[in-house]
């Protein structure tokens, strides 16, 4: 931890805990520190036990990994959706992005983030086995893969496309519209529908 000089711990251990959050450097941290501080107390301790709360009782799903909580979520125990489709996405927040685009009803599946060797991120640390084994334990007939139109989504997609090949699975990738290089839950609902509904088959 950075201590500045002049800061007690407790203000410093807040600017360095804040900036594991997306997009925040040291100074949104500090700004956010002060804030939190001297003029928000009373949401301060409402954000602290919110995330607690959060910690306690959200988990992953332990079919999709969708996060839930229950042992199972909404979406895997709806009777309304279709069970032989499956949409595998890199994150939770894709998972509500494509909900918001009322095109889809058939079930998730939620990688944890995409391959990145570089990042020692293979195929078991992304949990792909619980995908195939997901596959291969219920009746899907076909499986949309809609990870982010990045080089490494890509090559997640190209990845399990390849294995689920063997298995006499569809497998469909969406690519109309969504600009190359972005993350599926910036896109606006309309140009992400397109893309779900244009998906080319593998
Ligand atoms: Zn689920």
């Amino acid at each position: 931890m950075n201590n500045k000089p002049g800061l007690s711990h407790g203000i410093c251990q807040l600017i360095d805990a804040l900036q594991c959050l997306p997009g925040v450097g040291s100074k949104s941290a500090e700004r956010m520190t002060w804030q939190l501080l001297q003029h928000q107390t009373a949401q301060a301790r409402h954000l602290a036990h919110s995330i607690e709360h959060a910690l306690d009782t959200v988990n992953p799903c332990q079919s999709c990994n969708m996060l839930c909580d229950e042992l199972t979520c909404e979406y895997c125990r709806h009777p309304g959706r279709d069970p032989q489709v499956l949409c595998v996405v890199e994150s939770p927040s894709d998972v509500l992005a494509l909900e918001q685009t009322a095109s889809y009803r058939g079930r998730y599946f939620v990688l944890k983030g995409h391959l990145s060797p570089i990042d020692g991120l293979g195929p078991n640390e992304i949990d792909i086995p619980k995908l195939f084994a997901l596959v291969t334990e219920h009746p899907i007939t076909e499986v949309i893969l809609a990870t982010n139109p990045t080089v490494e989504g890509e090559a997640t997609a190209h990845y399990i496309a390849e294995q689920l090949k063997s298995k006499h699975i569809t497998t469909s990738r969406i690519a109309h519209g969504v600009p190359m290089g972005g993350h599926l839950h910036y896109l606006d609902s309309h140009t992400l529908r397109h893309a779900f509904i244009e998906r080319k088959r593998l």
